[in-house]
């Protein structure tokens, strides 16, 4: 059974990356200081060099492939305009890219899109075609908060957000909901502002019909969809309160959540919590949290271990958080010809 990892960021780019990025902002106020992309032709082997970690800890872990898209914080689509989140969408998308095309068999695209706070969606129409259609990936990051902590955007069940949809279902791949950095000093980004917004997003499509105008749209909740599945019973009670569905009809054949979850029992709450069908496997690798865990020695976004030590799950159940689900929120039969592993 390969096992598909649906969460990863290329953290570990060449260093010539933040120097450019460095000159994008800088040329905010100087444009002479506008990089050029020569900076980044960078030979394949510093491009083999750089996710050399990936693949280590995917050998080590047991995982196979990851579905690989940019430094989520490294997005901060509130820095700039949308000229320049579109320029350094392009520059890291392209960079994911080249990864997948060196290391076919380990990593597949998903972009980011060119977003900038204020700026209607439809923007990112036309980087995400491009990905889609021209690089092979299938899917997108969409940031639902692109003031970086201030929501000062239109919640994603906006009408606001429709182009993006449409076009995501027109293309038939999945957005995984992911902020980037928080530029609100009240919210540690990975700590606080992420959890906050796989919440917020949660609440967001439990109380808005979304998914009745875009019934094929998929959406996936990292981190363990935030602290939805550990209130649950809160937000079934309050779609009751709101006479809303129940959560499986709501939402719960458009939203799934990834195992981003770095302790045994949170994982197990998970499991038991939420149906298995709407369970992606991942470990946002490497990422959030990069130590060891003291009290089992193992690296606490090691997030297969947690799974294979859930020893009541079916055979069936570990199969398909590991490998159907993902197959089936992200279309990957459209990549098994190029792909051996998934073959
Ligand atoms: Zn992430």
């Amino acid at each position: 059974m390969p096992v598909i990892d649906c969460h990863g960021h290329y953290t570990t780019t060449p260093k010539p990356l933040d120097e450019y990025r460095k000159r994008q902002i800088a040329a905010l106020k100087e444009p002479a200081q506008a990089p050029a992309r020569d900076m980044l032709k960078f030979s394949d082997d510093e491009m083999r060099a750089s996710v050399q970690s990936q693949l280590k800890f995917q050998r080590e872990r047991g995982t196979d492939v990851t579905i690989f898209s940019p430094r989520a914080a490294g997005m901060s689509h509130h820095i700039g305009t949308a000229a320049v989140s579109l320029d350094w969408s392009q520059v890291c998308n392209d960079l994911i890219h080249r990864v997948c095309t060196l290391y076919p068999d380990n990593f597949i695209g998903v972009c980011q899109l060119p977003q900038s706070p204020g700026v209607r969606p439809d923007n990112c129409i036309g980087e995400l075609e491009r990905c889609v259609k021209e690089l092979g990936f299938v899917g997108c990051n969409l940031n639902p908060d692109p003031s970086g902590g201030y929501w000062t955007d239109p919640p994603l069940t906006d009408r606001w957000w429709y182009p993006i949809y449409e076009k995501l279902t027109e293309l038939d791949v999945p957005a995984m909901v992911h902020v980037s950095a928080s530029a609100n000093p009240n919210f540690h980004h990975t700590g606080a502002h992420y959890i906050n917004g796989d919440t917020t997003a949660f609440m967001q499509f439990l109380t808005s019909d979304l998914f009745k105008d875009f019934p094929t749209l998929r959406m996936i909740i990292p981190h363990g969809g935030g602290a939805a599945p550990y209130h649950w019973g809160r937000y079934r009670g309050l779609a009751q309160d709101m006479k809303r569905p129940q959560l499986d009809e709501l939402l719960l054949k458009n939203v799934y959540f990834d195992t981003c979850v770095y302790h045994k029992l949170g994982i197990e709450l998970l499991l038991k919590i939420v149906p298995i069908d709407n369970i992606l496997f991942a470990s946002e690798m490497v990422g959030a949290v990069r130590g060891i865990d003291p009290t089992t020695s193992h690296y606490y976004d090691d997030t297969k271990r947690y799974i294979d030590g859930a020893d009541w799950l079916s055979d069936t159940d570990r199969r398909k958080i590991f490998e159907g689900n993902a197959r089936k929120v992200y279309r990957l039969d459209r990549v098994t010809g190029r792909h051996p592993v998934l073959s």
